[in-house]
């Protein structure tokens, strides 16, 4: 039964016990009534079409079809570049939140060495220990994690370091919008691989891409003048002039 049926209904069975009154003005009054509750619920109707008196309703929030839905408001997803293994696959580690800066824009990238014993390993679990102990050393520091935004090992992986939100620590005073990027190994006492030295190549390609850096925006530590440093070993940073013309 619809609401104007009901309606009717209503108005007729009041008709039948009130004699003195005519059937179409009775008709005519129900219809009133009728238009008076469209226009008191219909958002483009103006309610001054009815000339009742307006009906007294319920809290209409209580006929709201549109729930509040709350979204929360979440950080945006981390930027994990193609190819790139995630922190997960090598730590539980959580940065410590409490003392780590946002990133800021990128405008150069430094390339180091870990200057700890010789390693050769190329072994996935080893590379990931390697790099768990790495972060252990600067946490050891009182570092908020790993100091280095990406890890490559001498097979040629390229692993994530500290999420490219947070702000790197691995130059002196000169960390704002600097990338950094280990190379594992010590290239004092060894040489850098030659799949390590291809998966340095294209893994500074794909930053400065992404981050628009410039070849001359690519430094070594020791090329840093605030940074007394051996880093990143002689056998590496001879080939700095080297890959700088490679990726420019
Ligand atoms: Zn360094």
């Amino acid at each position: 039964m619809t609401n104007l049926d009901s309606n009717l209904k209503s108005v007729s069975g009041t008709q039948e016990s009130a004699p003195t009154v005519g059937r179409r003005n009775i008709l005519m009054l129900g219809l009133g009534l009728f238009a008076g509750y469209v226009a008191a619920g219909c958002t483009t109707t103006s309610s001054k079409t009815a000339r009742m008196p307006g009906p007294v309703w319920p809290d209409q929030s209580l006929f709201s079809t549109k729930p509040t839905v709350l979204t929360p408001v979440l950080p945006p997803p981390t930027p994990t570049l193609i190819g790139v293994i995630p922190r997960s696959a090598w730590t539980k580690g959580t940065p410590d939140a409490s003392n780590i800066d946002p990133m800021l824009p990128v405008k150069c990238i430094t390339i180091h060495h870990d200057g700890m014993s010789p390693f050769t390993a190329t072994d996935f679990s080893s590379c990931a220990s390697r790099i768990e102990l790495i972060r252990n050393g600067h946490r050891g520091k009182g570092w908020a994690d790993i100091g280095y935004h990406f890890v490559i090992d001498r097979s040629g992986r390229v692993w994530e370091g500290r999420d490219m939100r947070y702000q790197g620590a691995h130059v002196k005073d000169q960390n704002e919008g600097n990338l950094g990027i280990l190379c594992v190994g010590n290239f004092d006492q060894q040489t850098p691989s030659m799949a390590q030295l291809a998966a340095l190549d294209r893994h500074l390609r794909v930053c400065m891409l992404k981050y628009k850096v410039k070849s001359r925006q690519v430094l070594s530590h020791q090329e840093w003048a605030s940074a007394h440093t051996a880093c990143p070993g002689r056998n590496l940073q001879s080939k700095m002039d080297g890959i700088r013309r490679a990726v420019a």
